[in-house]
């Protein structure tokens, strides 16, 4: 079977958070293939272990990966600060046999050093037009655990398992290896926290992950961190707060000192993003959809509430509000330029990742997560139909169906973007719904 069929069979997605369906990405032709190693949130320590304990399978799912899109090159970027990854890298590439086809980048430790668009151009120099994915220059990205995830779809093994850090105010921090489809909770309780009244969990990294309203779900393919605070850390009151607020406060506050403007990524790549002045639409002429069409060109990367504004004010919230308003509206902006140059200022202008770390809160969190491989002891599990970008999948099981981890139990619908799902216990479905299939663990796993 070819890569990409294997790829899509496996139900391989971007791991990153978004959970685009791998399959179509690499059903492309590009010149780079770059593989993010970058994990530029905070707290979070999943792709870098993942490429110091499964280099040999990650550095061949991105070869898989580049070959299967033609890139005459693959690149992959890594903070310097992980000796030890990188030297492993190094010498595998080269046992490999690898050396003239995947190099190694080191990134600036910086935030976000992950987002598409940034690492694209630290590894590349190239810059993706505004509103544009990293394909059109011609370059095709998949972070740390996608390639490991095609490695394995190569090797014959579906994804039905992903790896999740466990950080922040708790007795221990460490990334759990969790079959897709246990409860929530089960990991949760792997911090040492039983009771969480007093707690709240961000599900992701602490600038782009929200805080979780209810710990009731299941775990997907997209899981990455949760990051446990206590409920009267600064992140989480700021993170609380609601959009309506912000809109409120930022239209009386805001001093027009346009740090968030200097400081953001995307304007510092050229792009016609200028949050400040999006704050200033908000003041004095909310409505005007027209005046605030940039707000399409943020990534939601949270820089400027949560490190570039000193006035604490909310431009990405702003922003938000502004895209949903435009979705609404179906108005689409359309780029200003077809060339970008980066700004003169842009090296001088990167924040490092300590001083963003300090800044929220976090440095006493800021240590080891160590990755275990835990026996998870569950009755059952449940198997979320939607847990990638595009149309859920479509159930190919019934009540009383015996199945084997592994198996298929969701197709793509037809003519749909998406990605089946699998079993990943063996066991009896119980339950059918139109969110997900639930299947009663086999006593020998319990
Ligand atoms: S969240 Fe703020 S800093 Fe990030 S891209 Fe959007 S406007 Fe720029
Ligand atoms: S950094 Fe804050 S105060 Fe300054 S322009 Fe931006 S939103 Fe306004």
């Amino acid at each position: 079977m070819d890569v990409l069929s294997r790829v899509r069979e496996a139900g391989v997605i971007g791991a990153g958070g978004a959970g685009f369906p791998t399959h179509v990405k690499l059903n492309a032709a590009a010149e780079y293939v770059l593989l993010n190693g970058a994990e530029c949130e905070p707290l979070l320590r999943v792709d870098q272990q993942l490429m110091a304990v499964y280099t040999d399978e990650i550095i061949t799912g991105l070869v898989a990966a580049g070959e299967q899109v033609q890139a005459s090159e693959a690149i992959i970027g890594i903070k310097g600060k992980h000796k030890d990854v990188i030297e492993a890298l190094s010498e595998r590439i080269k046992a490999l046999g690898f050396e003239s086809y995947v190099s190694i980048h080191i990134l600036p430790d910086i935030y976000p050093a992950g987002d598409e668009h940034v690492l694209v151009y630290e590894l590349t120099g190239r810059i993706v037009p505004e509103g544009g994915i990293p394909l059109a220059v011609k370059c095709v990205v998949i972070n740390a655990e996608t390639a490991l995830n095609v490695a394995r779809a190569l090797q014959g093994h579906n994804v039905t398992e992903t790896y999740i850090t466990l950080q922040g105010d708790i007795p221990c921090p460490m990334t759990v290896k969790a079959p897709v489809g246990i409860p929530v909770m089960e990991v949760l309780r792997r911090s040492g926290i039983d009771d969480f009244t007093g707690y709240s969990v961000i599900d992701g990294g602490p600038m782009m992950g929200a805080v979780m309203n209810d710990y009731n779900g299941y775990i997907t393919k997209k899981n990455k961190g949760f990051i446990i605070l206590r409920k009267d850390h600064y992140l989480i009151r700021k993170k609380m707060m609601t959009e309506q607020q912000a809109r409120v406060i930022g239209k009386t506050a805001c001093e027009q000192c346009r740090m968030c403007t200097d400081l953001c990524p995307r304007y510092l790549l050229g792009h016609d993003l200028q949050p400040h002045k999006l704050m200033r639409t908000m003041k004095y002429m909310p409505g005007e959809l027209a005046e605030a069409v940039t707000a399409s060109l943020c990534s939601q990367c949270n820089l400027c509430e949560m490190f570039s504004c000193p006035a604490h004010l909310s431009p990405r919230s702003i922003n938000g509000w502004y895209k949903g308003r435009m979705k609404e509206a179906d108005i689409k902006y359309t780029p200003s330029a077809a060339d970008y140059k980066t700004k003169e200022m842009r090296s001088y202008r990167m924040v490092p990742s300590k001083r963003l770390i300090a800044r929220l809160g976090l440095a006493a969190f800021n240590g080891d997560a160590p990755l275990t491989n835990p026996e998870w002891h569950v009755k059952e599990v449940s198997i979320m139909l939607s847990q990638h970008a595009g149309v859920p999948a479509e159930p190919i099981v019934c009540e009383g169906d015996t199945v084997k981890a592994g198996q298929v139990i969701g197709k793509i619908r037809a003519g749909s973007l998406g990605a089946p799902v699998h079993a990943s216990r063996d066991g009896q479905v119980v339950s059918v719904t139109d969110k997900m299939i639930t299947i009663k663990v086999e006593a020998a796993y319990v």
